[in-house]
């Protein structure tokens, strides 16, 4: 199975929306906010395709949007939204429609910059979640644990997938209330 990026981001969410994209697949409702967020996305990259490198920390580079990765070692795919080619290195950018970086940002942006590495085997020590409320850039380091724990992520869904496991409600079942998959889960509150 290839694994998405934006599977992990789902996973860490909640394992079940993974089950009902691939197990036992059901049709989720395109929610008004997600139109939204899509739209305000297109608008970013649209905006970002005029702006200046320095909000990035840095003072040369090319930007590329929009780009497919595909790593055969991994068995990972996904589209990034920007990445940033410097003599320093390659820097993966990914836009989000939040107020502040979430754990499932973060590795998500783990799991393009081992896409960009394994693209143009070169390594690549940071990337940056740029916030489109907020118009902020953060900047994470890439780390070893980071990593693994990444790897470790894309081997969870390959296997709740294989062994085609309905999961447990997540511990924080706040979580539900905004969730386009809760017709489906009857045990809910
Ligand atoms: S409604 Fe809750 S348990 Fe069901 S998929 Fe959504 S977050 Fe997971």
């Amino acid at each position: 199975m290839i694994v998405k990026v934006a599977d992990l981001k789902q996973y860490l969410y909640c394992p079940r929306i993974i089950y009902f994209t691939y197990v036992a697949p059901v049709e989720k409702k395109v929610t008004a906010k997600m139109a939204i967020g899509k739209e305000e996305h297109y608008a970013t990259v649209r905006l970002e395709e005029r702006r200046r490198l320095r909000a990035y920390g840095l003072s040369e580079g090319e930007r590329h949007f929009n780009a497919y990765f595909y790593s055969e070692r991994l068995r990972l795919e996904g589209v990034l939204d920007m990445y940033i080619v410097t003599p320093r290195g390659n820097f993966p950018v990914d836009f989000k429609n939040a107020c502040r970086v979430a754990l499932n940002h973060k590795y998500q942006l783990v799991a393009y910059a081992l896409l960009l590495e394994d693209h143009f085997g070169r390594p690549v020590r940071g990337g940056f979640i740029y916030l489109i409320p907020r118009k902020q850039v953060h900047y994470l380091e890439i780390t070893p644990e980071a990593r693994l724990y990444t790897k470790k992520l894309i081997g969870a869904v390959r296997n709740l997938v294989a062994r085609e496991h309905f999961p447990e409600v997540p511990r924080r079942s706040g979580r539900c209330a905004d969730c386009e998959y809760r017709n489906y889960c009857g045990d809910v509150l």
